[in-house]
């Protein structure tokens, strides 16, 4: 049977559930296939053994728009904060450094030495411009400040952010206020300044939330609004262009065979993609399937609090790849968001991988919550073994921002441009974090409904 739609979603992580609801509230008769027996893609919480866990993401950017899905969604009274103060740690020579989190703080930091200090004052007082072609983040970084920058601090954010490896990722498509600020200003400090003290209105606050129950509150909220609209267990697995200008997807596992609708987004990861939309045109297909993914293993361990002796006051940590430990960083979640943990106990999460060590996610399970306990345990004092642990091992966790994105990017869009109808949206396209996927998402969605109403 073939059901009709005035727009397919295909994909039901955070980007494709955002797509789908924002169409809905537009009035467009639309539908939404997930290929797995839940929606949310990586958000994923789950109560185990009394913590709450987050198997992908831990936590997320409060951003204005999504403040406001959150608003409409019915649940911005379950949004709940980190304390705002709470200090970021890296590894340096052992031990943890509090992280400098302003220009100021950055100054008078222990953590970077006099010669790139001098760089900043250089970048503050001169005029730079990027050069033609790409360039990698650990390239712009030695161009314009150290060596010693690269690997105290932004090596360890790059991990933090796309578990990336900065020889690799693309300033221009990882960082692109970092490009627009040194093109537009010849200054770093002062391009990424300048916007925030030119904003109208009060001053956005940035903050760091997830939900009482945890981040699959968004999840659910949204699967509640969309209802029936969601098939569940659902792959699509074809696509052709009908003789009317309408798509034809061909469904797996549900009880439809296939859907026709006049507008298709797909909210799948570039693999899916690019094996679906090559179908229509088979240049499609090497473009989004040359787009490098990074593994990461996640591993959840609980402890008695009484015996973890360091205070665990803040965020976290991240690790520089030139310490030597095969952790990226770990987040202190029962120290962030009340709920996380029994009584007396404290929840912590490591993560290992990443595009520098790819080997990390073909470990077991056993190899991986010892190798996070083993490094973490001598940093934090913590003096027994875990009482519980949980370990999810993502394959293709983040896409990687790499030399040559932006020209991908363009080349896919020149494609898309022949095929009306058809959109894109994904964590590959304007940032991967949760707050970036929804902008673009809703994004989408607007053109899609603009394109409804012609
Ligand atoms: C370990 C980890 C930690 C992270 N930490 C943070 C963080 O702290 N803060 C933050 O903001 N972001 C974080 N992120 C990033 C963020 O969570 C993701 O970028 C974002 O959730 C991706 O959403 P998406 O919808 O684009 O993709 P996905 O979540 O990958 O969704 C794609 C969906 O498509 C479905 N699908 C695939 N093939 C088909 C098909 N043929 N038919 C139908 N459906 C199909 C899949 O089942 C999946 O549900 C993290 C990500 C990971 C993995």
């Amino acid at each position: 049977m073939t059901r009709h739609a005035q727009a397919l979603v295909v994909g039901g992580g955070i980007s494709g559930l955002v797509c789908a609801y924002a169409l809905q509230k537009a009035g467009l008769e639309v539908l939404l296939v997930e290929a797995s027996a839940r929606p949310g893609g990586v958000l994923n919480s789950v109560s185990r053994n009394g913590f709450l866990l987050e198997l992908g993401p831990q936590s997320f950017t409060g951003t204005a728009q999504l403040r406001s899905l959150c608003a409409n969604l019915g649940i911005a009274d379950q949004l709940i904060e980190a304390p705002a103060k709470a200090p970021r740690y890296v590894l340096v020579s052992s031990r943890l450094k509090a992280v400098p989190m302003s220009p100021l703080a950055l100054f008078t930091s222990p953590l970077i030495d006099g010669s790139t200090k001098w760089a900043l004052v250089r970048d503050i007082f001169g005029k730079s411009v990027p050069p033609e072609g790409d360039e990698s983040v650990a390239a712009f970084v030695r161009r314009k400040f150290s060596e010693r920058l690269l690997d105290r601090l932004v090596g360890p954010f790059v991990s933090g952010v796309f578990a990336g490896d900065p020889e690799k990722l693309s300033v221009r498509s990882a960082f692109p206020q970092l490009h627009e600020a040194e093109s537009a200003r010849g200054s770093i400090v002062r391009g990424v300044l300048r916007p925030a003290k030119s904003k109208k209105g009060p001053r956005e606050r940035p903050t760091l939330n997830t939900f009482r129950e945890g981040n699959e509150t968004l999840v659910r909220a949204l699967g509640n609004k969309l209802a029936s609209s969601i098939l569940l267990r659902t792959r699509a697995t074809n696509v052709y262009r009908q003789k009317d200008g309408a798509y034809h997807v061909s469904l797996e596992g549900s009880n439809n065979d296939s859907v026709s609708a006049k507008s298709v987004i797909f909210a799948t990861p570039t693999d899916v993609t690019g094996g679906l939309l090559g179908q229509l045109e088979p240049s499609f297909k090497p473009l989004l399937t040359s787009v490098e993914y990074a593994a990461v293993a996640v591993v959840s361990l609980g402890y008695a609090k009484k015996d973890v002796s360091h205070s665990l006051d803040g965020f976290g940590f991240l690790v520089p790849r030139s310490a030597g430990l095969r952790i990226l960083g770990t987040v202190w979640n029962s120290s962030l968001f009340p709920g996380r943990a029994p009584d007396g106990h404290t929840l912590l999460t490591g993560f290992v991988g990443g595009a520098t060590d790819p080997a990390a996610a073909r470990l077991n399970h056993e190899e991986l919550s010892g190798i996070v306990h083993r490094e973490i345990a001598p940093l934090l004092s913590i003096q027994s073994s875990p009482m519980f642990s949980n370990v999810t091992i993502w394959p293709r966790a983040l896409p990687q921002y790499n030399l040559g994105h932006g020209d991908r990017l363009a080349s896919i869009g020149k494609n898309l441009a022949r095929f009306p109808g058809l959109f894109l949206t994904g964590n590959y396209l304007r940032g991967p974090a949760i707050g970036a996927c929804a902008e673009q998402a809703l994004a989408v969605a607007e053109e899609v409904a603009a394109v409804a109403e012609r």
